[in-house]
This record gives structure tokens, sequence and C-alpha cells, in this order.
């Protein structure tokens, strides 16, 4: 069985897991500081706040930045449900941007026509969230240029994006956004199990994710808003929740963290490899834009379907059953049924849906041999009846 993603554990992970086992922070320790360090050194932010998952830092970047009821945030519908369900945790209102039907990631051109039309309607958004789809960065610049013009704040779902880099510097750098999400979901680029982390340039900002991270409780004087009644006080300055991350989710992370260059050039390969040994079937490949530099956490081909004689779900079926573990990422979001109980419904984003109906994930991990890609290429032509 060759599945679409999946991690890579060595024994150094498992040691530096064990290690933290032994000592005596499980949680709360120096582990956490070591794998923010270690990210900010990489990304070239000022500040990273480690928490459980991706969900619950875009969960307190949204409330980080003043997200609340009658507020809306706008995200592409060609994503994981969690970089919209955050702005519902925040009672405010969802809404969603065409893709780009080269890129796949929010379109800048169908962003800037909906700005239009909200600034006359008098409903702008708050909060951008762009999605780097398969870990290819959306066209940040032509986004932060529109939230400079009218008045949004950027959080850069960076989930699939960790050792990518636009416009020669790293995802994560924070240049063109107020807040950058990672996940370290075992399918991702790198993994803590479960586990996330918040990046911003901004001080004020670091300390707020920094309270939502742990129930609002802060031990630092400089933040209490009545003074100290003695060495054991601390005390809640805001409504935040428990989404820490354990010392030993964060070993596995600095662990992985050393790996992090060589996975994303491991993946290049694979992908320049798909590029070659797909190039003359009726599928769309992934184009990806000079500007950018690719994680490559999914490899996404689009069944060009006026050339085969199967349908989509005939290619996907067929993948699977012979056990090549192919994925579709994703479901557009507006289309789930919860989504279409606030009124939305087919239709309204078509190069979403499109996309949806072309679809499939390949198999695309580091540690994939070639004998594997080969085989997961063999078994394609053959679904594809080429
Ligand atoms: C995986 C993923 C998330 C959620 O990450 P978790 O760490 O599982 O909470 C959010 N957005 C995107 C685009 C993802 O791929």
């Amino acid at each position: 069985m060759i599945r679409y993603g999946q991690q890579d554990i060595t024994q150094a992970d498992i040691d530096a897991v064990i290690a933290v086992m032994k000592s005596v922070n499980l949680t709360q320790g120096p582990a956490i500081t070591q794998f923010e360090q270690s990210v900010i050194a990489h990304c070239g932010a000022k500040h990273a706040v480690a928490v459980n998952s991706a969900t619950s830092a875009l969960h307190i970047a949204c409330l980080a930045l003043g997200l609340g009821p009658g507020d809306l945030l706008w995200t592409t519908p060609n994503t994981f449900v969690a970089s919209a369900n955050c702005a519902l945790y925040c009672g405010a209102q969802v809404d969603f941007v065409d893709i780009d039907p080269q890129t796949w990631n929010l379109s800048p051109q169908a962003l800037e026509a909906k700005l239009i039309a909200a600034e006359k309607a008098g409903c702008l958004p708050k909060i951008v969230v762009p999605v780097h789809l398969t870990g290819q960065p959306c066209d940040m610049k032509a986004i932060h240029a529109l939230s400079q013009r009218y008045g949004f704040k950027i959080i850069e779902d960076a989930s699939h994006a960790i050792g990518g880099r636009y416009k020669g510097e790293s995802i994560g750098s924070g240049r063109y956004s107020d807040i950058t999400v990672f996940s370290f979901h075992p399918v991702k680029i790198i993994t803590t199990a479960e586990g996330g982390m918040a990046l911003t340039n901004s001080d004020e900002l670091a300390i707020r994710l920094g309270l939502l991270r742990s129930h609002g409780i802060t031990r630092d004087p400089d933040l209490m808003t009545q003074s100290m009644d003695g060495p054991w006080y601390y005390q809640q300055v805001a409504l935040g929740f428990n989404y820490r991350m354990t010392d030993i989710q964060a070993a596995l992370g600095v662990s992985q963290m050393t790996r992090l260059n060589s996975y994303v050039a491991r993946r290049h390969e694979i992908a320049q490899r798909y590029n070659q040994l797909l190039a003359d079937l009726p599928l769309t490949l992934p184009w990806q834009h000079p500007d950018s530099y690719s994680a490559w956490h999914l490899y996404v081909i689009r069944l060009q379907l006026d050339k085969i004689q199967r349908t989509h779900r005939q290619v996907f079926e067929a993948l699977r059953a012979k056990d090549i573990m192919v994925n579709l990422h994703y479901i557009p979001i507006h289309t789930q049924p919860y989504y279409a109980k606030m009124g939305f419904k087919s239709g309204d984003f078509p190069e979403a849906e499109k996309y949806y109906s072309e679809a499939i994930s390949i198999p695309m991990f580091p540690t994939m041999t070639e004998a594997q890609q080969d085989e997961v290429i063999a078994v394609l032509k053959e679904a594809l009846g080429a």
C-alpha cells in the first residue's frame, strides 16, 4: 500500500522524545521554546507560539486580530474546513473568494473584484486567509497590496508550506501578513503528531497569542492589570484556552526541523520526476509560479476528462483498488452541509468546483522510493486507460 502522504520518524526523533519523557517537564518546559526558536530561525520571523494544532493556531490568530461577531473573514473554498471554521468559532461570518485556475490558490483578481463590490455594499472583510495550497505560496504581494487599500488583516494558512519560499524569503517570515500558521499533523511537511504554530513579527500580537494559548493567564507583572499579591500570584487578563503543545511533541518537532530542508529538497525531486514521467498523459500537472519555491506537501493532478473514457470517480477508485491510497484535496467548503445551511450553494465558486471534479492527490512523501513512484505511475496509466 502506498499512501498519499506519510511521516518519517528516525531513531534520533525517538531518542529526543524519550529524553523528555525521562525529564521533569512533560509540558510547559524548555522544549517548547527550543522548538519555537528553531522555527523562528528557519523562517526569519520575530515571534512564534507553539500550540496543539493548526486549527487552534487559526482560532487564536483570529481572536488576536480582534475578530468577533459582526465581522467577516474571507478565505478560499479550496482548503481544509479549519481555514474557515476559525471565523465561526469567534462568532464572525465566513465568505469565500474563488481560486485562480492556474495556481489553484485564492485568486487576487477575484479578491479585488469582491472587495470593490463589498466596499460599495459596506461589508468589507476584517481578515483574509490565503492558503498556500499544496505548498505553493499564494500571490502574497498582490494580496498584501489589497490589504493596504481595503484595510483587512492577513493570516497565512501555511499548513502545507513550512520549508517553502516566496520571492526568495521563507514562508513564515511575515513580510506580507500579520500572522502565519503551520500544521504539524503527520501528513504535513514535519510532524509533532498533533501540533501547530502561529508566527508573527508584532510584539503585541505575540503577547495576545501567548495569553490565548494558556487560559488568558499571565505571570508577567508587566501584563497584569493589578498589583501582585505575592510570589504565587498569577492573573487572568483575557479569556483563553488550553491550546498548549506538550514538550514531548515539541522535542519531536525540534528533531524533525533538522531535516526540514532535506525533506523539501526530496519532495522537489519527486515532483520533478512526476512532471517528466506524467507529461504525456491526459492530465493537467501542477503549474508553478516563478516567484514560488513550493514545500510540495501534495502533488495534485487534474484529469482532462474530455480526453479519457473514464470518470473522475472511476480513476480514483481504480487507484485505490490497486492500493495506491490517493486522496482529494479539497471538497469545496461552501458545498459542505454545514455551510450550505448558511446559504452557500453549488455554482457559487465555479473554479473551485471544476477543480474538485478533476483533482486527485497522488502519493508524495520524502521517503517514497523511485520504485514506489514507478508503481504509482504504472497504475495511474492503467487507471486512465492510457
Ligand atoms: C491540516 C490543515 C489544517 C489543520 O491542521 P491541524 O494541525 O490538523 O489542526 C488547516 N488548514 C489546512 C490548509 C490544512 O491542510
